[in-house]
């Protein structure tokens, strides 16, 4: 039998039994099942742009302990009221953003006068930030405005948030924000 008729035999006819004698008809409609069949469904935000579009993520993987969750698949969220399943085409391009070689995976900083960025701990980023923090926020603090009445607020520490920050997220950025006086806020859903 030549390779031609051997692929015709076993795989176009689909029904029945391959030139070996098995039953190939469980196997075929195995191939056209979808391949979402038994994946676990996360529902999500698209990330990039302020309509903040519903995405379902399908992950493969039992969750057995040494099973790694696989993304196989992004759709559209056909219950999600604002694109109600529609995606534009950076939204239904986004198994290529977390399925991707090049996303960044650890902090990085870019030093004053460097050309590049390095890799640093999370450790490392966390007491960074900290300390710049406190020390923008004291040297920006100011107390009274040019008229004399008590303003108490930071000045030069603004906060930027997301479309896929959650309410609980942004109740905790506001008090951490007001607390220390800042009043320059913003989302990038209403840019
Ligand atoms: S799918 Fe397109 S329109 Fe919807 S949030 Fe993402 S980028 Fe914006």
């Amino acid at each position: 039998m030549d390779r031609r008729t051997f692929i015709k035999t076993t795989v176009a006819g689909g029904a029945a039994v391959s030139a070996f004698g098995f039953n190939l008809a469980p196997v075929r409609a195995q191939t056209q099942a979808l391949k979402i069949a038994r994946t676990t469904e996360t529902r999500s935000t698209c990330p990039y742009c302020s309509v903040s579009c519903g995405v379902i993520i399908h992950t493969l993987g039992d969750k057995a302990k040494n099973a790694i969750p696989q993304v196989v698949h992004v759709e559209g969220d056909p219950d999600h009221p604002i694109n109600r399943g529609t995606l534009c085409p950076k939204g239904a391009s986004l198994e290529q953003d977390i399925l991707n070689e090049r996303r960044l995976l650890k902090p990085q900083v870019r030093r004053p006068g460097s050309d590049r960025w390095e890799d640093i701990s999370w450790e490392q980023a966390f007491d960074e930030i900290a300390r710049k923090v406190k020390d923008t926020r004291d040297q920006t603090f100011v107390e009274k405005d040019e008229k004399g009445l008590t303003v108490n607020r930071c000045e030069g520490i603004g906060w930027i948030g997301g479309c896929t920050d959650t309410n609980e997220l942004n109740y905790l950025a506001v008090k951490a924000m007001r607390g220390m006086g800042a009043c320059y806020f913003e989302t990038q859903a209403r840019v």
